[in-house]
């Protein structure tokens, strides 16, 4: 399908209303060729907040709108599609957080990016895919951590560091239904392939990898790795961005499978839409937003 006419209107109109656009690399292809900036929720977000423009319109899902108002308070946010929530930032909710911190009083909250400001509000700290490590390291051996929303990256950080960690039970669907058997049989149909894979995945298939890395850290490892194909596990978004960053490589995904239905949901229509509205605007009360920025802050400290 041609969609050039509709990304010029876009664009067109993103100038003329002094907006910008960012988009996860899990969006869709014809959404990604529309954005200015293309990325990861945390990096896009601090886009968003270096950025001069006027509107931010974030072609994501909802916490990561979010974050980009926790970040640039005062710019207008945009969610061209906010029935795209993220189902794993979901299966944490704040009262359940204050059972499990009442059950272990002196224990750290670790949050992963992938939750919602109210939850971010009630962490010592977030992390992303990226550092997780190094932000469980930043805490005393001594002293207990509650991990939260992801059973498989809290998996994968405990493991790394040694660390004992209270799990929080949630997953993200889409990595989670990766499975050992999809390795198994992509790697048969591309036997010279090395294996990338999110760690959001289960921890059966971080075990078989070449690499674990983020999105961000699966563009800089297949860079500069020497391989000339990878199979990738996670959504299949990234499949679409690899070989255009990285020309002359070859990208498979691990299971075609891998569709985060919540991120497809944004399309070039509804980008249009809220960029002549400027509308649904992402709101939060002030006083989470500021709860929420204190665990951001704190992160970006750690792990500049
Ligand atoms: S891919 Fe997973 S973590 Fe990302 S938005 Fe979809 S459900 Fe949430």
């Amino acid at each position: 399908m041609d969609y050039s006419a509709l990304q010029a209107e876009i664009r067109a109109l993103a100038a003329e209303r002094q907006a910008v656009i960012l988009a996860h690399n899990y969006q869709r292809p014809e959404v990604q060729d529309v954005a200015d900036f293309l990325g990861d929720s945390l990096g896009l977000s601090q886009r968003a907040a270096r950025s001069s423009a006027r509107v931010i319109v974030f072609c994501g899902v909802d916490f990561m709108a979010e974050t980009a108002a926790i970040l640039a308070p005062g710019r207008k946010v945009v969610i061209p599609e906010p029935r795209a929530d993220c189902p794993m930032a979901a299966m944490v909710d704040v009262d359940g957080l204050l059972a499990l911190k009442a059950q272990h009083p002196g224990a750290a909250v670790v949050s992963y990016v992938n939750t919602t400001a109210a939850v971010k509000a009630l962490s010592d700290i977030c992390c992303t895919s990226a550092n997780a490590i190094r932000i469980v390291q930043s805490f005393p051996a001594d002293r207990e951590i509650i991990f939260t929303p992801d059973c498989n990256l809290g998996s994968w950080a405990a493991k790394k560091t040694g660390r004992e960690l209270i799990l929080w039970p949630g997953f993200c669907p889409t990595h989670d239904l990766i499975t050992l058997e999809d390795v198994l049989k992509a790697k048969q149909e591309h036997p010279a392939a090395k294996v990338v894979i999110h760690p959001e995945c289960r921890a059966e298939v971080s075990a078989i990898a070449d690499a674990v890395e983020s999105t961000s850290g699966m563009i800089r490892f297949c860079r500069e790795d020497s391989a000339e194909e990878y199979l990738i596990g996670t959504e299949t978004g990234m499949i679409y961005r690899l070989p255009k960053d990285i020309p002359g490589k070859r990208f498979y995904p691990v299971t075609e499978s891998s569709v985060c239905p919540n991120m497809k949901l944004t399309t070039l229509d509804k980008v249009l839409r809220a960029l002549r509205a400027e509308a649904p605007v992402v709101e939060l009360p002030e006083d989470v937003r500021k709860g929420a920025l204190r665990a951001v802050q704190r992160m970006i400290e750690v792990n500049p």
